[in-house]
C-alpha cells in the first residue's frame, strides 16, 4: 500500500512543479510602453540609415552590426515584457537589456549621428558588457533554480525520489563494476498520520523539515539523502561494512527521536538497512530495504532492522 500511496504522492509534486513554471503573461500597458520606446528607436535608427549618404565613422557593415545588436536586443525586450517565467528575476532581466541596449544606441549614436568623440563609444561598450554580464547571471541562477526543482523536494530541500532513484543506478553501476556493494537505509516516520490528526498537517510538514534537516546532519558520512515519499526519507552509503551500516542507521535513529518538536514533543522512526549483492537490481535492493523497514515496524518501532 506503501507504493501506491507514493505515487499519488508524486503526482501531486509533479502538478506544483507544473504550476511553478507556467508562464504567464505580465502587465500589458508595461509591456507595451517598451515596446513602442524601443520601436521608435529602431526605427530612426534605421530611417537614418536608408536615408542618408555615408559620411560615417563606421563602415557600412559596421552600421549593420550596430543595427542588428540593436534589434536582437529589441526582440529579447518584446519576449522579457510579454512573457513572465516565474522562476527568472524579470527585474534582472530588464535592467540587464536596458543596460545592453543604452550600451548599442550610445555605439550607434557616437560613430552614425553625430561622430561624436570615442569616449562616448567606450561608454556605450562598457554598459553593453555590464548589460551582457547580468544577462549571464540570470541565465546561471535561472539553470541553477531549474535544476533544484527538477532534483530536490521543495518542502525539505533534500533530493526528490526521481534524483534519488538516478544516483542509485548509477552508483550501484559502478560498485557492482568493482564488485563492492551499496548500501541503502530506508526511514519511515512512526505513527505519522496520528500526528497530523492530532497537531494539525502545518505541524506536520513543520516536523518533516525538522527531521530532514537532522538527517540531512549526516551528509558528510554519506552518498545521498533523499525523501523518497511523504513521511519516507533514504540514504545511500558506500564503502561501509553491514555493521558500520547498522550503526550509522541507529545514529540516524537516535537523531531523529532526539529532536524537540516543542511542548517536548518527540517522533521516532523505524529503519531498514540493505547491502547490495553484487548485479543486484535496484528495486530488488530497496524492497529489501523496505522489507527490513516493515519488520522494524512489526516488531515495535523506533528501531534498525537488517534485511537478510
Ligand atoms: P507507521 O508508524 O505505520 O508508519 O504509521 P504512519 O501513520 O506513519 O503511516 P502511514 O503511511 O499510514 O501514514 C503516513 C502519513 O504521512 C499519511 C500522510 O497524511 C502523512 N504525510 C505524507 N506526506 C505528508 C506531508 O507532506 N505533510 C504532512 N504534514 N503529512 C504527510
Ligand atoms: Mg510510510
Ligand atoms: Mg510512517
Amino acid at each position: 500500500h506503501a507504493f501506491g500511496k507514493n505515487r499519488s504522492k508524486q503526482k501531486f509534486m509533479a502538478r506544483e512543479s507544473q504550476q511553478e513554471l507556467q508562464i504567464k503573461f505580465a502587465r500589458r500597458d508595461r509591456a507595451l510602453f517598451l515596446v513602442l520606446v524601443n520601436l521608435v528607436f529602431t526605427g530612426l535608427l534605421i530611417a537614418h540609415l536608408l536615408t542618408s549618404s555615408g559620411g560615417y565613422r563606421f563602415e557600412l557593415d559596421q552600421v549593420g552590426f550596430e543595427a542588428a545588436s540593436f534589434l536582437s536586443v529589441f526582440v529579447m525586450f518584446v519576449a522579457a515584457t510579454l512573457i513572465k517565467v516565474s522562476l527568472a528575476e524579470r527585474r534582472a532581466v530588464l535592467i540587464g537589456l536596458f543596460a545592453l541596449q543604452t550600451g548599442n544606441l550610445l555605439d550607434a549614436s557616437t560613430g552614425i549621428f553625430f561622430n561624436a568623440p570615442p569616449v562616448w563609444w567606450w561608454i556605450g561598450d562598457g554598459l553593453t558588457f555590464t548589460g551582457e554580464v547580468i544577462l549571464a547571471l540570470v541565465v546561471f541562477q535561472f539553470v541553477r533554480l531549474t535544476n533544484d526543482l527538477a532534483n530536490r523536494d521543495p518542502l525539505t530541500g533534500l533530493y526528490n525520489r526521481s534524483y534519488h532513484m538516478r544516483a542509485l543506478a548509477n552508483l550501484l553501476k559502478i560498485r557492482h563494476n568493482n564488485k563492492e556493494s551499496v548500501a541503502v537505509i530506508a526511514i519511515d516516520i512512526d505513527h505519522f498520520k496520528h500526528v497530523n490528526d492530532v497537531h494539525g498537517h502545518a505541524f506536520g510538514d513543520l516536523a518533516l523539515q525538522a527531521i530532514a534537516s537532522a538527517v540531512n546532519g549526516f551528509q558528510s558520512e554519506v552518498n545521498v539523502i533523499s525523501r523518497t515519499g511523504g513521511e519516507e526519507f533514504e540514504v545511500i552509503v558506500d564503502q561501509l561494512d553491514e555493521p558500520a551500516v547498522f550503526a550509522l542507521a541507529d545514529r540516524i535513529r537516535l537523531v531523529i527521536a532526539s529532536i524537540d518538536l516543542g511542548e517536548n514533543r518527540h517522533l521516532t522512526a523505524s529503519l531498514g538497512v540493505a547491502l547490495s549483492h553484487v548485479g543486484e537490481a535496484l528495486v530488488s535492493l530497496r524492497q529489501r530495504a523496505d522489507a527490513a523497514a516493515y519488520k522494524a515496524k512489526n516488531t515495535g518501532r523506533n528501531r534498525v532492522c537488517v534485511a537478510d
